[in-house]
């Protein structure tokens, strides 16, 4: 066999699927069965056909713990039996043809931060990380389909910015496919509604552009239908706002728990009178897993700071524990705002998005939820954090793209970390107090519908839950685009 430096193998090691077999799979991968192995003329099959500067990693090889490794931990012993990092669209189209002739599982993976693990296989991951370059064009942006949160602030020297995420590794890809919330959807919608162009390598290996001229199903499906379904989108085009003179004032407010009925209800005046939508807010309930809870507001209001203190008056006369607002020019507060990466960790997530504000009764249950948390030995955070939504982001109709949830006041999502190695029935316990919580929320806001960007293994129901009247359209962009479902995870758009 010819040395190749892109190819660092492990001779006559066990596949990573092998290895896999030992493991209890978690929930929710993105391939239940452990991928069949294939033999050795096949894996130099796959390299002939890859671009010199794409890369293969297979176990044994230095990078590959460090490369197969997503950010959820939870799937950390979900081995994949190679990462591909592609590096070009040839490179995507190549991966796919082989993993279809070979019948090798795989799945798609820009940012990695994906909850459930659907970016994690025991087949071949498909890497875009490389394929992350942001460049301006007039009014828009052009990215490649690996890019993240953390490539479109990089490239701030353009002016340029479309609305995205908080968290810097979180890919564009899966951010933009199921959604995408941040600081400014309320001002200029969400993510993918941004969007007007997009490349995407189909089943069979070919290559099209999705737009509303071309492709406009599978375009429309783009927008909320959630990545991992259609095929892998290569290339991305955003309609940018240019950004370089506006200010943001920035603020995070802390309570005690005790509270949280006047703050929220405080809140949900400012938000009513944002007419335009220049406010945005993050509520968390956090219990930090070493006994300390908060109620946590944090956003950021465009413009100076005194009309931001002037409409917070009645909060701040709440007597918040700590206050912190300050004006800042745009970039600078985008930069407060993003999440500040600490050590990975296992997590688990529920989410629901209602159409009504919060009950006082539904506030209280929050409250004491938080209050009565148990952590467990592991010390384990539970977290219910609402994301504010309204004012662009419910512009477009429900069914305008494949997102649905339009009329949603908030995207909750009901959440808890652990540490990697804490044993399962400590897991089992927090997992079942956010089902508890889950469960109340979805009693007092009388909904089930759910974000699919914070996808839940253990839903029921998902195919409503995440795409509402619009999965039936979705099924049908499916069996168009996708039409022997070689792009499949628990949770794929027309599962059987
Ligand atoms: C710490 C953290 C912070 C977050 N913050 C936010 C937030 O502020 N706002 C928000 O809306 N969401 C947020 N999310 C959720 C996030 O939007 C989703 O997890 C999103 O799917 C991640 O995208 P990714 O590219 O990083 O994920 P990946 O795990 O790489 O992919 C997600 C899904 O898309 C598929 N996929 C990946 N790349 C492609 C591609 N190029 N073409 C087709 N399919 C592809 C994968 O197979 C998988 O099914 C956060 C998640 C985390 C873990």
């Amino acid at each position: 066999m010819p040395v190749n430096r892109r190819f660092i193998l492990r001779t006559g090691a066990a596949t990573a699927a092998t290895l896999a077999l030992g493991c209890a799979h978690p929930p929710g991968i993105a391939a239940t069965a452990p991928a069949r192995g294939v033999d050795e003329s096949a894996w130099r099959e796959l390299l002939q056909a890859l671009s010199p500067a794409a890369r293969l990693s297979r176990p044994g090889a230095q990078d590959y713990q460090e490369r197969a490794a997503a950010d959820n931990q939870r799937y950390a012993s979900v081995l994949p039996a190679a990462v591909l990092a592609c590096a070009s669209e040839p490179d995507v189209r190549a991966a796919l043809r082989w993993c279809a002739k070979h019948a090798m599982p795989f799945a798609a993976r820009s940012g990695g931060h994906n909850y459930a693990g659907h970016s994690t296989t025991t087949g071949l991951v498909i890497s875009l990380r490389p394929m992350n370059r942001v460049l301006p064009h007039g009014h828009r942006l052009h990215l490649g389909g690996g890019a993240t949160n953390s490539d479109v602030y990089a490239a701030r020297d353009a002016g340029l910015y479309f609305p995205g995420g908080r968290c810097g590794g979180v890919g564009v890809a899966g951010l933009t496919l199921g959604g995408g919330l941040g600081f400014n959807d309320r001002k200029w919608g969400l993510t993918c509604d941004r969007l007007v162009e997009t490349r995407v390598v189909l089943a069979d290996g070919t290559l099209v552009r999705a737009a509303d001229d071309e492709n406009a199903d599978l375009f429309w499906a783009c927008r909320g239908g959630a990545g991992g379904n259609f095929g892998v989108n290569t290339a991305f085009v955003f309609d940018a706002v240019p950004v370089n003179s506006l200010r943001a004032t920035v603020f995070s407010l802390s309570f005690g728990l005790g509270a949280s009925l006047r703050v929220v209800d405080e809140l949900q005046h400012v938000l009513d009178a944002d007419h335009t939508h220049d406010f945005d807010v993050r509520i968390g309930f956090k219990h930090a897993g070493d006994g300390t809870t908060s109620l946590t507001l944090l956003g950021q209001r465009l413009g100076p700071e005194d009309a931001l203190r002037r409409l917070f008056g009645p909060l701040l006369r709440l007597d918040p524990s700590t206050v912190f607002i300050e004006e800042r020019g745009f970039w600078a507060a985008q930069d407060h705002l993003m999440d500040t990466p600490g050590p990975k960790t296992c997590y688990a997530s529920k989410s629901l998005v209602p159409d009504q504000w919060l009950r006082p009764d539904t506030v209280a249950a929050l409250a004491e939820w938080t209050r009565t948390w148990h952590p467990g030995p592991a010390r384990a955070t539970g977290y219910v954090t609402l994301f504010a939504m309204g004012g662009a982001s419910a512009q477009p109709r429900p069914d305008e793209t494949a997102y649905p949830h339009r009329s949603g006041r908030y995207v909750i999502d009901v959440g808890t970390h652990w540490a990697p190695g804490t044993p399962a029935e400590q897991v089992n316990a927090l997992l079942a107090q956010i089902r508890a919580m889950h469960h109340t929320l979805r009693r007092h806001l009388v909904t089930d519908a759910a974000y699919v960007n914070f996808p839940d293994p253990d839903l029921d129901g998902w195919e409503h839950a995440y795409y509402g009247a619009n999965h039936q359209r979705l099924t049908r962009v499916k069996r168009r685009y996708d039409p022997t479902g070689l792009f499949r995870y628990p949770q794929a758009i027309g599962k059987p």
